[in-house]
């Protein structure tokens, strides 16, 4: 971290920083330059909060030279991290991944909607039992009965599930159910607890973008997973909200290689939630693939117009089927491209 003072700093107030700084347990070193004097910060600059520096009389910028992120950072990490997901199923560094099925749990036709995601070529099956609504008189989900219904579409077909936990206090729930990877969606991107619960766990995490979340928000929620203990953490950029309405939300594709550029994590793209319309999701899908995505989450129910929720934005398993033809012919131009 650099601090950039006024040249009109006197010579005890510059004192009196450098004491401050060293108070810290930092390192100060003090260099005088013809229009400005700069203090460069070394050691745990995490400590210091560049808002309160910035704020001194004295002090006119403060730059940071390395990012609060660590675990997640492709800095430390060069090499692309590559996340298990069982069932033989790998993400990230070469392994591509669709991840399908309904956005919520209803019971009976899940078993169908699995078995045709899985012929058209899904390899992992999501589906909501603990859903974030925005109203509390929407369809709140099956709960933990839902997640049986999973484990046993899923065991049947041999397929992770991918599944939203909304509670620190549900995460035994989903270890006993044998949750292959956990979501942690958009609005609980934040939710520290709920980060640092699943963090204690070794089970995969698909960590959604905040609505209104930075990249560097999402890669220090990845950290606060990390920082606890667990690496098997995917990137999810699902939309975010901006002054657009003709679309949910805005897909922010730039964040796919920039979170590749900043992370050596896997990164997953979302065109159901980021585009809110059926109409738009296989075109954004081929984008995201061509933008350099590791995987995709795309919602597919067996009757849209029938869904508990999410039914505008779900594709009917036979424009899935279209959808995974498409994903795989980009797929394999950008793929032979790279070789
Ligand atoms: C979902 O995957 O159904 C979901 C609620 O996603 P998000 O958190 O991205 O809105
Ligand atoms: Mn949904």
């Amino acid at each position: 971290m650099i601090a950039i003072l006024r040249k009109s700093a006197s010579d005890e107030a510059v004192k009196h920083l450098v004491s401050w700084i060293e108070g810290k347990g930092l390192q100060a070193h003090v260099s005088h330059g013809e229009n400005e004097i700069v203090i460069g910060l070394v050691g745990e600059t995490e400590k210091i909060d560049p808002f309160l520096l910035e704020s001194m009389d004295i002090v006119e910028r403060v730059q940071r030279v390395s990012e609060p992120f660590k675990k997640a950072n492709r800095k430390f990490h060069p090499e692309d991290t590559v996340v298990d997901c069982g069932h033989g199923i790998k993400i990230g560094g070469g392994h591509f991944q669709v991840i399908a099925g309904p956005c919520s749990v209803e019971g009976k036709n899940l078993i169908d909607i699995a078995r045709r995601v899985k012929a058209a070529g899904a390899t992992m099956l999501r589906g909501g039992a603990f859903k974030p609504r925005t109203s509390p008189y929407a369809y709140q989900g099956m709960g933990a009965s839902g997640l049986d219904c999973l484990r046993e579409a899923a065991d049947e077909l041999d397929m992770p599930i991918v599944t939203e936990i909304m509670d620190p206090r549900d995460v035994q729930l989903f270890l006993d159910k044998r949750i292959d990877v956990m979501q942690i969606g958009a609005r609980n991107a934040q939710n520290f607890p709920l980060l640092k619960e699943v963090g204690k766990t070794d089970v995969p995490v698909l960590l959604k973008r905040g609505m209104s979340g930075t990249v560097d928000e999402l890669l220090m929620a990845a950290e606060y997973i990390m920082s606890e203990g667990n690496d098997n953490v995917i990137l999810c950029e699902r939309g975010i909200r901006t002054f657009e309405t003709r679309t949910r939300n805005t897909f922010d594709l730039n964040a796919v290689p920039v979170l590749h550029y900043l992370s050596h994590l896997p990164v997953v793209a979302d065109p159901s939630h980021a585009t809110g319309y059926r109409r738009y999701v296989e075109p954004m899908a081929l984008a995201a693939c061509a933008a350099g995505a590791d995987g995709l989450e795309i919602e597919v129910h067996d009757c849209p117009e029938r869904a508990w929720s999410d039914g505008a934005q779900s594709l009917t398993p036979e424009q899935f089927e279209q959808t995974m033809d498409r994903i795989r012919a980009i797929r394999a131009v950008i793929v032979s491209d790279h070789e």
